[in-house]
């Protein structure tokens, strides 16, 4: 995908560079946009002067600011996410990347698929503002669309992988516009609803069913049961570092007899956990990440997962 798919910025950005005297300035961008940063670089150096370095690092959510490069420039550009995770004091900048590309003929599509009368409209801060014109194009289907307060996000309709508020509304369907599947599988998981993804890039539609996903998780946890040693991790990436909720999970687990560490990572992979000798893993970090794991030789389960593990949680009781 090019650089006309999305919004760049490119004149605020170096307008914002020009009246901060900004010398020397970072990029982040997320992984699927690495391939334009080159061409972003090159075009501020050549209109502001300015020196450019690019963030290497991976850049998944918003929660994913690279700080060391944040210390060594004097103005960083974060792309793809909303500020969700308090930077307002600070020296970054958010673009969101709004999407250039419209809806129509995907959201035809999806509104083949849909069963009942009421659907949850969101989206990814990409698609957003095309909410209300989704909205206006149900309603001529006959379809009730609501858009759902966010609480935490920016925008009404919004959702990060980690905040589906905005899908808790009165209807028995989802409809997600945006591309992937994190986030649509994501919101059936903890909506308990079906939910239909349109991705306006791709024109693809892809339906995910709550059932699927819950039961991968139920045999996580159930794998899990068993360990008599854990490990919680803790992410160190800036919005993710959670170090009091994984040190009370830690005393809670040696309360009840079993061997309990904390292991801190910035990147937390299948190859990094792989040296400890435990039985499972509980993940502080990205809430979404354990789903990532399912195929680890060893469990890795979210708290409230653990909770279960603990005795302190029923299993119905996991979504709530
Ligand atoms: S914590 Fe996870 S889901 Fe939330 S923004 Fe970060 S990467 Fe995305």
């Amino acid at each position: 995908m090019g650089t006309n798919s999305y919004d760049f910025e490119l004149d605020k950005i170096k307008e914002l560079i020009k009246n901060r005297d900004a010398r020397r300035v970072g990029l982040q961008l997320p992984e699927g946009l690495k391939t334009v940063a080159i061409e972003i670089a090159s075009e501020i150096t050549k209109d502001t002067g300015a020196e450019v370095i690019l963030s290497g690092s991976s850049c998944f959510g918003a929660c994913d600011v690279d700080e060391k490069l944040e210390r060594i420039v004097d103005l960083l550009f974060h792309f793809g996410h909303s500020d969700t995770f308090s930077f307002k004091k600070r020296k970054v900048f958010f673009i969101e990347l709004r999407s250039n590309v419209g809806i129509k003929s995907v959201l035809e599509k999806a509104i083949a698929e849909l069963k009942g009368d009421c659907v949850g409209l969101v989206a990814t801060v990409q698609h957003v503002h095309a909410l209300e014109e989704a909205k206006i194009l149900l309603a001529h289907a006959g379809k009730r669309a609501v858009i759902g307060k966010s609480k935490n996000l920016k925008y009404d309709g919004q959702v990060l992988g980690c905040d589906f508020s905005s899908a808790t509304v009165p209807c028995d369907e989802i409809l997600f516009l945006g591309s992937g599947s994190f986030h649509p599988i994501g919101l059936a998981l903890y909506e308990g609803k079906r939910v239909i993804a349109a991705d306006p890039f791709t024109m693809q539609i892809n339906i995910h069913e709550p059932d699927e996903q819950r039961k991968k998780r139920y045999i996580a946890i159930g794998r899990a049961l068993d360990a008599k040693s854990v490990g919680i991790l803790i992410g160190q990436k800036c919005g993710q570092f959670n170090l009091n909720e994984a040190a009370a999970l830690r005393l809670k687990a040696v309360h009840k007899g079993l061997d309990a560490y904390l292991i801190a990572l910035e990147e937390i992979t299948e190859a990094n956990l792989l040296g400890f000798k435990v039985d499972a893993f509980v993940n502080t970090a990205c809430p979404r990440l354990a789903e990532d794991f399912v195929h680890f030789k060893k469990p890795v389960i979210s708290a409230t997962e653990f909770e279960v593990v603990l005795g302190e949680r029923d299993w119905e009781d996991l979504w709530q």
